[in-house]
């Protein structure tokens, strides 16, 4: 149940809405994974803008481009092309089985004109189809549309009347997602690893289950990929490990390494938009796509996502030491986006303890630790990170 809840403006900042609960530290500046507050204060960050800056903070690859391209060109408006926009979509579709790219500034803006397009298929190709499966738990972003879409606890008594044509199913459940098809319904939509819903990895073989039934019945499969995508998972993007193509995919957080970029990719059968349904006034500019082409070009480097996969690795061995040690739940997930469930220990308390004591870390559920730390993160800053939970733990 969903329990009304406002916040008092903080007395520091009156002016600022209270639509989260923030702490009393301003941030001045950050490198790699430490950021620095007003105070000279270091913390250790295992949030990363929620797992957004893919290479960590003041990264110079992004500074460089930033810079370059701020002196070149911001913003031609979105009714011309640009190098930047052209030469990131090229790269992204050459490194995934989509063939078309749509630039946006945010995963629920991406995930919003995913929707649209699976609607426009759906009108053109399939009788007005225009329903959408959609999975309980599941995170697709604040808009109206991409909170109706969402399952999350609580959401769907907010901001009513909702945007209607989501059905929503337990997650990993094919025979759940069989029965939900009718002959409205155009399109599955789902994160591979659910994210906010507590690191949640969609299994392989549901996967490919969603594939073949996608098929089966000609609806769109649609891939969130906006936590997940961008070598998070040590892939370049998380479908890839189960070998499933999706029909359209969308990509946020990440592949702007900090800055507001997102992506909705298709496959050419299902691009379907015409002039005038879909655009924005910042979509594709060159100062994002800039940024965007330096995070892919490293990320692309060889040995990169082997080293996410090694990092991965290293990190969730040693989280389920920590947990043998101090008998806590399960590590889930995969590559640099991972969980650990505390078991009885309540997890947003834990996780403010260690920010008072210079860790960053994100509870997204009471007996949930979520890390996602920038994808260059060291072996000897995730040593650092546990020293800093096995204190904690101890107490
Ligand atoms: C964060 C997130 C979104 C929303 O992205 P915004 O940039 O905050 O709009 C959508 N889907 C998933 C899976 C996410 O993790």
């Amino acid at each position: 149940m969903h329990t009304p809840q406002t916040l008092s403006p903080n007395p520091l900042c009156p002016a600022i809405m209270p639509v989260a609960k923030r702490p009393d530290i301003v941030f001045s500046h950050g490198e790699g994974s430490w950021l620095i507050d007003q105070n000279n204060q270091r913390y250790l960050d295992f949030v990363q803008g929620w797992a957004v800056n893919t290479l960590g903070h003041g990264h110079p690859a992004i500074v460089e481009a930033i810079r370059q391209q701020a002196g070149l060109l911001i913003n031609p408006s979105p009714a011309f092309y640009n190098q930047p926009m052209l030469d990131l979509a090229a790269q992204l579709t050459a490194s995934c089985d989509l063939d078309q790219v749509f630039f946006a500034n945010s995963g629920a803006e991406a995930n919003e004109g995913a929707i649209k397009l699976a609607r426009k298929w759906g009108s053109l190709h399939k009788q007005g189809a225009w329903k959408i499966i959609t999975f309980e738990h599941g995170f697709h972003g604040r808009t109206l549309t991409t909170m109706s879409a969402s399952g999350k606890t609580g959401w769907d008594a907010l901001f009513a009347p909702k945007t209607p044509g989501f059905t929503k199913v337990p997650y990993n459940n094919i025979d759940a997602v069989a029965a939900a098809i009718d002959t409205e319904t155009v399109a599955i939509m789902l994160e591979p690893i659910q994210g906010e819903a507590g690191v949640i990895p969609a299994t392989t073989a549901f996967l490919q289950q969603l594939r073949a039934l996608a098929d089966e019945h000609q609806l769109l499969l649609i891939l969130d990929e906006v936590q997940t995508g961008m070598g998070r998972t040590g892939k370049l993007f998380c479908h890839q490990h189960a070998g499933v193509v999706p029909d359209i995919m969308t990509l946020g957080k990440g592949i702007g390494g900090g800055v507001p970029l997102s992506a909705l990719l298709c496959r050419k059968s299902v691009s379907c938009f015409a002039p005038g349904d879909q655009g924005g006034t910042y979509n594709g500019n060159p100062l994002m796509c800039a940024v965007g082409l330096a995070v892919l070009n490293k990320l692309q480097t060889p040995g990169f996502l082997q080293q996410v996969e090694t990092t991965g690795q290293y990190l969730r061995q040693q989280l389920q030491q920590l947990s043998a040690r101090f008998q806590l739940g399960e590590v889930r997930g995969h590559g640099l986006l991972l969980a650990l469930n505390t078991g009885t220990i309540n997890a947003a308390e834990l996780a403010e303890n260690a920010r008072i004591q210079g860790l960053l870390i994100n509870a997204p559920r009471p007996d949930c630790l979520r890390f996602m730390p920038a994808l260059n993160v060291s072996h000897d800053e995730i040593d650092q990170m546990l020293t800093i939970l096995e204190t904690l733990l101890g107490y």
